[in-house]
């Protein structure tokens, strides 16, 4: 395992990404390991080695932003939302 790349971990679930059935089931079906399978996840964020699952990234009301969200990041609020 190379020390400058950290395992994929949901950090909304608390759940490394071999914890994750989706992210095993997606592994399995692409003939990879489930850690291989999450960073290539829109939201794994290299630097931290976070992302979210399906699950998180729906609850967290699927963020995105111009240059792609990922896990970590401030979830953007959406515009149409009514002020405080
Ligand atoms: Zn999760």
């Amino acid at each position: 395992m190379a020390s400058d790349s950290p395992s994929p971990f949901d950090p909304y679930c608390q759940r490394p990404a071999a914890d994750i059935p989706e992210i095993v089931a997606g592994a399995k079906l692409d003939g990879v390991s489930p850690d291989v399978y999450a960073r290539e996840d829109g939201t794994f964020d290299q630097q931290t080695g976070q992302f979210a699952c399906l699950d998180c990234y729906l609850k967290l009301g699927m963020p995105s932003s111009d240059a792609g969200w990922k896990a970590g990041q401030p979830v953007p609020q959406p515009v149409s939302s009514v002020g405080p």
